[in-house]
């Protein structure tokens, strides 16, 4: 059987980055760079004050408390219509351009009026260059602020919009479809009838891919019947990649693999060296990258997490494609039935000598409620059956969970 590390470069050789496109910056986030952005303005375009109060030259403060002469007003968003002159000051407030030959600020709350309406008391001596931004000491025209290849998180939104970069040069996101598939399996709004459960994976896919950004294309469930299994699939084939649960192991009415190929896709493996998630399929119809995962939620989820998030995370252009993996300390024995690499669901936490991890009691796929609570996957090697409490093993991160 394929081991996993196998079945992973498997994957990862078989997507490609998608091709670069001009993203609204409202839709930016989580997106990677396909290009530097440059700025093209100044920040600050202008010598600007940071406080409310008098544009001054310092020099006039050389003795203070003295007296200078309010030549004129400068709210933000307009510009001064003259140079000062000795013994001048200009009233300007936060975010206005300071008059030519001022060269500091004084507070508001470091003055006091003067005798007449146009004077102004100066009371405390003021370093030379006090509460004025220079121009472009943040950002230069021509800067590159953000480089090719960043994952634009959102504390780059206000640089892009500083910049004017209202396009953002990155790799578009993948189109997603997402199929639930078997005769017992009913939408989650639907009460589930004699011998039928609700769909717990097309929600579950969908969410997780609304995390990484990206909108999935829920086509809702198949039933386990040739002709409308094919008709699904092939909805999820004009997409860059179609995620299948249900119908991949081999009952009776697995039928997902022989319809995929009926559908013209190349299947690069049907099994994996792994519990769970074992019967993951994964092959490329024309353009669309296919995921069949085993029906289980617990493998939907290990499958996703492990093969979907990272394949989807390649094609976007990230450098680093896999979940965050730690060691941590057992807070109990962990177990399984040797023979596959094991990812088990347990809950992590920092402790004060570490990161410690508990296993959650589960026994198998199907243990739905092992996820409440999951914050990571515990991952037990093949030929390790028990490892005791208070070892280190190794830990997926997953996402989200506190
Ligand atoms: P399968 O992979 O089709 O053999 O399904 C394995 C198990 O997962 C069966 O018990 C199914 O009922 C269950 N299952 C399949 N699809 C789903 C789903 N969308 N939501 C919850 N359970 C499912
Ligand atoms: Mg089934």
């Amino acid at each position: 059987m394929l081991s996993f590390n196998d079945a992973l470069s498997t994957v990862l050789g078989h997507v490609a980055r998608l091709e670069p496109a001009r993203v609204p910056l409202a839709e930016a986030v989580g997106l990677v760079l396909a290009e530097d952005v440059v700025s093209d303005v100044d920040m600050p375009p202008f010598n600007k004050s940071a406080m409310d109060g008098y544009a001054v030259m310092a020099a006039d403060l050389a003795r203070v408390p003295c007296i200078l002469r309010v030549v004129e007003e400068v709210p933000a968003g307009t510009l001064p219509k003259r140079r000062l002159r000795p013994g001048e000051c200009a009233r300007v407030m936060t975010g206005a351009p300071v008059p030519k030959g001022a060269d500091t600020v004084v507070r508001q709350e470091d003055t006091a009026p003067g005798l007449s309406g146009d004077e102004v008391r100066i009371l405390k001596e003021v370093p030379h260059g006090s509460n004025v931004c220079l121009k472009a000491e943040d950002v230069a025209c021509g800067d590159v602020v953000l480089k090719a290849g960043r994952v634009v998180g959102p504390l780059d939104v206000p640089v892009l919009a500083a910049c004017g970069c209202v396009n953002v040069p990155a790799f578009r996101r993948p189109a997603v479809a997402v199929l639930s598939t078997g005769n017992e399996v009913v939408p989650p709004d639907e009460r589930p009838a004699g011998g039928q459960i609700r769909d717990a994976n097309a929600p579950y896919v969908a969410a997780r891919l609304r995390l990484l950004g990206v909108e999935p294309r829920v086509l809702g469930v198949a039933p386990d019947a040739p002709k409308r299994l094919r008709a699904a699939l092939a909805r999820g084939m004009d997409c860059d990649a179609l995620v299948v649960s249900g119908g991949v192991s081999t009952g009776d009415y697995d039928l997902v693999p022989a319809m995929l190929r009926d559908l013209g896709a190349e299947l690069f493996f049907e099994s994996v060296a792994m519990q769970p998630g074992r019967p993951t399929v994964f092959g490329r119809c024309g353009d669309a990258a296919v995921f069949g995962l085993p029906g289980n939620p617990v493998s939907v989820l290990v499958a996703t997490e492990l093969f979907v998030v990272p394949a989807l995370k390649a094609m976007m252009g990230y450098a680093q494609v896999h979940p965050p993996r730690r060691r941590a300390r057992l807070l109990q024995a962990a177990k399984h039935r040797p023979g596959r690499l094991a990812h088990l669901p347990a809950a992590m936490s920092e402790e004060a000598d570490g990161w410690a991890v508990r296993p959650l009691p589960y026994h198998g796929s199907a243990h739905i409620h092992a996820l409440i609570g999951a914050n990571c996957l515990i991952v037990l090697p093949p030929d390790v059956a028990e490892v005791a409490a208070g070892v280190c093993v190794e830990v997926v991160q997953l996402p989200g969970n506190p």
